[in-house]
């Protein structure tokens, strides 16, 4: 599968900045390329066009073919001036220009940023103010070193560096073990344990079951003496399994601290798909990741397993999950809650009951796959159906394959009888006593207000 970076963006601040340019051409070549004037000038342009520069100082050395920082004179002085406080920036054709090696540009970097001065790479385009990634900084810094190296290679010798430099956890991920040389290698008999917490998780079953039925088999926890939810919810969350890796996740506050801190949005975060071995299907992942996104809803308020798939037929608002606990259906609690249009701004006059919805879903999966299904689970919704939309007594699913199946939904020889400790029966309730709408309700639920006010 081909590899692919992808920034993640996020927002960052804009400030004036004091500005100085770092030039440097070797005796080589590349002096007739792009002589050393020719860089101070893109310089001096570029700094005149910012406003939020003030090119304070521009730095070249000029003929030196020196692999070592050593010799170069004006970028030792540029660094002294870094330490003394004189800049916040500094702008750079490139990685090759700054410096020689890989371990020279992270050094430098650092030591930079352990001053508050950050640094941009024209030609990589990277801005160590919004987007260092130490690791993409390794990785692009690895590049010039050694162009001919396969991303691969350079992302797995990035995370080397960083176990090395003891950033990332020494422990190997649970599914995983890991080489002096190779990373993320495929621990088989704990990866068909993640397997299967995905495969269940992603059919509908809770952590807190997973969990209980990992400890009531006796398997091996990823940490610790025993399972605990926490580390369900993070295998699931952890793109490692799908054979991704999130790049600067955390990050170092700066050289003389070496505080780690938890990057929510200070720094960009990169994603490196497919830089190793899956364990776990990428559909089958993704799939987890939106159910996972369900369940944590709001506390109580899971909308698994129709997600945002329910729009009011009243209104259009998206409608919300209820757990019902207080109403009845054929003499028996609710199990699954119902569907109501109760997010902000709905109209507050539709409901249905998951259970009939259900019914009526299954029913309809069934005619088109000739399948049986027991639940409605969010995997085959989401694999199958486009839309699905709701009327008072039918209900139209819009396949993916472009074809439309409409079930009607039979109330007829169903009873619901709310309590009267319901949120919904009494907001019910008060508008009937208020006189608002009292006409209107369509609640799918066999309750007319008639019936409501003779019980
Ligand atoms: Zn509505």
């Amino acid at each position: 599968m081909p590899k692919r970076v992808t920034r993640i963006e996020q927002p960052k601040a804009a400030y004036r900045k004091r500005v100085a340019a770092y030039c440097r051409v070797s005796t080589d070549h590349e002096a007739q390329l792009d002589s050393l004037e020719n860089q101070m000038e893109t310089f001096r342009f570029r700094a005149a066009q910012r406003g939020d520069w003030d090119l304070v100082n521009i730095y070249a050395d000029e003929g030196l073919s020196g692999t070592s920082l050593k010799g170069r004179l004006q970028f030792q002085q540029m660094i002294a001036d870094c330490e003394a406080g004189k800049i916040d920036y500094i702008i750079t054709k490139s990685i090759s220009r700054f410096a020689r090696n890989t371990v020279d540009t992270l050094q430098t970097v650092r030591e930079l940023q352990g001053y508050g001065v950050q640094v941009y790479f024209e030609k990589e385009g990277i801005d160590t103010a919004d987007s260092l990634s130490e690791m993409v900084l390794t990785i692009m810094a690895s590049f010039a070193q050694e162009e001919s190296r396969s991303i691969s290679e350079n992302v797995k010798w990035g995370i080397r560096k960083r176990f090395e430099a003891g950033h990332e956890v020494k422990v190997p991920l649970y599914g995983f073990y890991h080489t002096d040389d190779v990373l993320f290698l495929i621990q088989e008999d704990e990866a068909a344990i993640v397997r299967e917490v995905f495969e269940r998780f992603v059919h509908g079953e809770a952590p807190a079951v997973i969990m209980d039925d990992m400890i009531a088999r006796g398997v091996k926890p990823p940490a610790g003496k025993c399972w605990k939810r926490l580390q369900i919810d993070r295998m699931i969350k952890n793109e490692k399994y799908a054979g991704d890796v999130v790049l600067q996740k955390t990050y170092i506050e700066n050289h003389l601290t070496h505080k780690q801190i938890r990057n929510h949005g200070d720094l960009p975060k990169f994603r490196v798909e497919n830089a190793h071995e899956a364990i776990v299907d990428r559909h089958i992942f993704e799939q987890a990741q939106k159910i996972m996104a369900m369940r944590n809803v709001a506390v109580g308020n899971s909308t698994y397993p129709y997600g945002e798939m329910l729009r009011c037929p009243l209104c259009g608002k998206a409608l919300v999950h209820g757990s019902l606990n207080n109403f009845y259906y054929d003499g028996e609690k609710i199990q699954n809650g119902g569907w109501g249009c109760y997010s902000e701004g709905g109209c507050g006059d539709y409901l249905i009951i998951q259970n009939v919805l259900d019914e009526a879903m299954i029913k309809a999966y069934e005619e088109k796959y000739g399948e049986k299904k027991e639940t409605v689970e969010f995997y085959w919704l989401d694999d199958t159906v486009e839309e699905i939309q709701l009327s008072e007594d039918r209900v139209t699913i819009k396949w993916r394959d472009g074809e439309t199946s409409v079930v009607e939904m039979d109330f007829s020889e169903k009873r619901y009888s709310p309590s009267r400790y319901s949120v919904f029966y009494n907001d019910y309730l008060d508008r009937i006593r208020c006189g608002e709408k009292k006409n209107k309700y369509k609640f799918l639920m066999g309750l007319t207000p008639a019936a409501v006010q003779a019980g």
